[in-house]
């Protein structure tokens, strides 16, 4: 089927992202993925590393664009101007605003050493969406309280554990009010006993209705949270369903094997 950006999404279908990526050296990273996430759902991708994981939220963030394919979202062509029959990744002045609607969490938080945790939450609403003030720190204040650090505003990353450093970048991401947001293995530098409390925060996200595609190996968390598992595998993605599939054996040989590992 010829894809445009005309077509649009399956019913209900908020983000759509399809095609491959090879890097220098011939490296077929992303191997013909099809991927289509419905609006307010949560979807968990796993599988080993060197996968595609990242590479493929990187390109739904429009870090690194796809070769071929490209991304829908809400409906509309994402980081890609249609040119004859394939889709031209935008210049990049013009992805620089595309990626605004795409909020992605870091497995190392990412949060600038030199500024509190309120001082990185307001940054790019100020600076990049030119909004008052006032407003945002208003706003930034709400989304500190509700990942639980409402009493942390004044703070430094230095003086914040791993896990608040953490849920500052999550309160950082959504102060840019982004329509999907994308976590990449946002708990596997953290100590043990932060894992949960960063979990806690991303499934308040989940049942306030925020789209999510995150890279995780935090099973439990799948099972209680996401709607669907992806499995990838060289650049690939191998099975897909929903979590209690994963956990009920009826998955492939491939599967199977990486559950057994992680488990
Ligand atoms: P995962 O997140 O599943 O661990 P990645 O998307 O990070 O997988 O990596 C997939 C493959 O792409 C790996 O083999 C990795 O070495 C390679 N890769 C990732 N980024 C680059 C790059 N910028 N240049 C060359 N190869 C890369």
């Amino acid at each position: 089927m010829t894809r445009t950006a005309t077509r649009t999404t399956p019913d209900g279908d908020f983000l759509h992202v399809w095609g491959s990526k090879t890097f220098g050296s011939g490296l077929r990273v992303l191997d013909d993925v099809d991927l289509s996430v419905p609006r307010g759902s949560v979807t968990v991708l796993i599988g080993p590393s060197g996968s595609g994981k990242t590479t493929l939220l990187r390109a739904v963030a429009l870090l690194a664009p796809l070769d071929t394919g490209c991304v829908l979202l809400d409906g509309r062509l994402h980081g890609y101007r249609e040119a004859g029959d394939g889709h031209r990744v935008l210049p990049e002045r013009e992805l620089v605003r595309a990626r605004l609607g795409v909020g992605m969490v870091f497995q190392n938080f990412n949060l600038f050493p030199h500024r509190t945790a309120l001082q990185n939450v307001m940054l790019a609403p100020v600076k990049t969406l030119r909004r008052p003030r006032a407003e945002v720190e208003e706003e930034a204040r709400a989304l500190l309280r509700r990942v639980g650090l409402g009493d942390r505003t004044d703070n430094y990353p230095a003086q914040l554990s791993g896990g608040q450093q953490q849920r500052v970048a999550i309160a950082r991401a959504l102060a840019m009010r982004p329509k999907v947001m994308l976590f990449d293995e946002p708990t596997s530098a953290l100590d043990p006993e932060m894992v949960h409390e960063v979990l806690g925060a991303m499934k308040e996200l989940a049942e306030s209705g925020m789209t999510m595609l995150i890279a995780s190996h935090e099973m439990g968390f799948a099972r209680e949270v996401a709607d669907r598992v992806v499995f990838m595998d060289g650049g690939r993605i191998v099975e897909q369903g929903e979590p209690e599939q994963f956990f009920t054996g009826t998955v492939g040989p491939r599967v199977r094997e990486f559950l057994d590992k992680i488990l």
